[in-house]
């Protein structure tokens, strides 16, 4: 399954060649974060991965210690920190991203994408290396253009419940514009619309939709959709988003660019649950609940600017993604829960 997926990502890779390059990937036990140390390791880039664990699990790099050119770090990049390692590129991947999080972690989020962000601006520009920012369709908040392209200026509430990941992401960009121009740091964001796939989280304030209501089904207890799931979203398979972000970090001549990265297929949450009920041949009913407060109406990426400049689109249908989860997530060693709910 690991195998498979790194594979097919490099497959689509052919002009990157990071050999000998030494990346910190930070947030590299998170979900994509750890995907991305498997890709650049199996490139044979040098792959510093810094982690506090915080949502990030030991067990999506335990199968990395160990591995030439591989080096663990515990920390907070949020906190000051000094790293010796010379560095070609430096992507800040850490962040608790799911909604439930942000009620219980806001500060932590805030300073994960602000003075963590700083912080490791601050190491690519010690290290003349390039950067990667991973920002987020949220900072278009409610979007009143759809598909949404990059221009789009967002429609946020800074003190809803989700101004502490949107706000702060937007305030990461900011940063990295700021590096971009007072420095010359050769930075680039890439905006990610949802993105699922297997070492997901599935379980209580982690759990995001798709991986939710696959432990749902799997365990046939009701899928709760929130409020009549006519909201939309788009999303994209894990290495689609590698490929896109990987593309964007190592394409010349894109410093200061902010590229969406996310598939433009729309479909509602409804629509959703039915696909994995069928896929799943779940006795799982459906459980109408109430939307949370702030739960953009609609999700869809405009992603010219990712065709073209990077000739990036994605090529992983949803039945196929989500198969590959469903794989990942039969496994019992690979589920924490379906018992732990967020509010329950
Ligand atoms: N959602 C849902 N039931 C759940 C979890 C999420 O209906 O158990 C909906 C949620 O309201 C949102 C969409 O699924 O409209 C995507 O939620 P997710 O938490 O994955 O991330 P978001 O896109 O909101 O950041």
């Amino acid at each position: 399954m690991i195998d498979k997926n790194i594979e097919l990502i490099i497959s689509r890779l052919p002009g990157v060649d990071l050999r000998g390059q030494s990346v910190l990937v930070t947030g590299g036990a998170g979900f994509l974060g750890s995907w991305m140390c498997d890709v650049l390791l199996k490139m044979q880039a040098v792959v510093v991965c810094l982690d506090n664990l915080s949502s990030g699990l030991e067990r999506n790099i335990a199968h990395l210690h160990g591995r030439p050119g591989f080096t663990f770090i515990k920390a907070d990049i949020s906190e000051p920190l000094k790293l010796d390692a010379p560095f070609n590129l430096v992507m800040h991947m850490a962040s608790r991203a799911s909604p439930f999080e942000f009620s219980q972690y806001p500060l932590e989020i805030l300073k994960a994408n602000t003075i963590g962000a700083m912080n490791a601006l601050g190491i690519a520009r010690r290290h003349k290396a390039r950067f990667l920012f991973t920002s987020t369709s949220e900072t278009y908040g409610e979007p009143a253009v759809l598909p949404t392209p990059e221009t789009y200026r967002g429609n946020v509430s800074a003190t809803g419940p989700r101004g502490c990941y949107d706000e702060s992401k937007r305030c990461g960009e900011a940063f990295v514009m700021a590096f971009c121009n007072q420095y010359g740091l050769d930075a680039r964001i890439a905006r990610i619309f949802n993105t699922y796939g297997p070492r997901m989280r599935e379980d209580g304030i982690y759990g995001r939709v798709v991986p939710r209501f696959i432990s749902q089904a799997l365990a046939n207890v009701p899928i709760t959709v929130f409020s009549d799931g006519l909201q939309t979203r788009s999303f994209t398979y894990m290495a689609d988003q590698v490929e896109g972000l990987l593309k964007l970090a190592c394409t010349a001549g894109l410093a200061g660019k902010v590229v969406n990265i996310g598939n433009d297929k729309e479909l509602t949450i409804l629509e959703l649950a039915k696909n994995i009920i069928e896929l799943t041949k779940s006795k799982s009913e459906l459980a109408f609940e109430p939307l949370p407060i702030d739960d953009p109406a609609r999700r869809c990426p405009d992603i010219l600017l990712a065709k073209a400049l990077l000739g990036w689109q994605p090529t992983i249908g949803l039945d196929t993604g989500l198969s590959h989860i469903l794989e990942w997530l039969r496994v019992s060693d690979n589920r924490d829960a379906v018992k732990s709910q967020p509010g329950k």
